[in-house]
């Protein structure tokens, strides 16, 4: 099976026109299933724990962060988005719906939030760490103050908390602290496992995603060849992605990163229904 099952609406809105163009360049594609996985800072749900959980103060990461979540954020209700993915399978677009959800510490407000709701799977996805989006272009400036080793370190962290949780099938886009080409001097393998056996420990998945090689400066597929080893050492489960922001990106570079798990040995892939997992054959 071909699937995608990491993209956003977000730079359009829940219309069938935005949708559409989605399904029509997964089906040029040949994209057997599609998944949506909306960012959390989409829904009004999430608003508080943004607030809560990242610098917002009279620095320059919190002056720019409090203006990234001020602008088009929070836009919809996580029923409006169901609303609309049904509206769209009785059309005749049916994609699985899932949530790609950043990495807050506060897990027992996360659960509550999705507990209510019936996903297919749910994304966990590091885009923080202490707070700092560091995966923003415009906040590049701050990783000069920290040592890379470090970042390594709190990101690791991160990943061991947020399989801890228990609330997340997938990880997304692993190790993309490599998206603005820092690359490590020193012996990442400890990092590696650690996130390695965290991710076996607790039975999830991760996202081959193809994002940060058309995306970013870094241009290569995450997760890199070094934890991907490791990934199949632990035996850890794949889905493949794009995450597509615009239409013409869905399913891109998806033949890339079926032949990329394939060189690491790996010939199936997980699809899920209601948060329950499936190994299929990668076609
Ligand atoms: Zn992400
Ligand atoms: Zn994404």
């Amino acid at each position: 099976m071909r699937i995608d099952y990491h993209m956003h609406f977000e730079y359009g809105n829940y219309t069938l026109e935005w949708a559409k163009g989605f399904f029509e360049s997964g089906r040029r594609r040949a994209i057997d299933e599609i998944g949506i996985a909306e960012h959390s800072h989409g829904f009004i749900e999430f608003k508080e724990l943004y607030y809560k959980e990242l610098v917002l103060d009279q620095s320059p990461v919190g002056q720019f962060q409090r203006k990234w979540l001020a602008s088009n954020k929070f836009k919809y209700s996580l029923s409006d988005y169901f609303q609309f993915m049904n509206q769209l399978k009785q059309q005749g677009y049916a994609a699985k719906i899932g949530i790609e959800v950043c990495n807050f510490h506060d897990h027992e407000a996360v659960r509550a939030i999705l507990d209510e709701y019936p996903f297919d799977y749910i994304i966990g996805s590091i885009h923080f760490l202490n707070g700092w989006g560091y995966d923003a272009s415009d906040l590049q400036f701050v990783w000069q103050d920290y040592r890379l080793q470090d970042i390594y370190e709190w990101y690791t962290a991160e990943v061991e908390s947020l399989c801890s949780s228990g609330l997340f099938d997938i990880l997304g886009h692993p190790f993309n602290v490599r998206l603005f080409k820092h690359f490590p001097d020193f012996d990442v393998s400890p990092y590696l496992e650690r996130a390695a056996c965290a991710l076996q420990k607790s039975g999830m998945a991760i996202d081959i995603n193809t994002g940060t090689l058309y995306r970013y400066p870094v241009q290569e597929i995450s997760p890199y060849p070094d934890f991907m080893r490791m990934a199949k050492q632990y035996d850890l489960p794949i889905v493949l992605s794009s995450d597509a922001h615009k239409p013409e990106d869905c399913g891109r570079h998806i033949d890339d990163a079926k032949a990329y798990a394939e060189s690491f040995g790996y010939d199936r892939v997980l699809v899920f229904s209601q948060r329950k997992a499936q190994s299929v054959p990668l076609t």
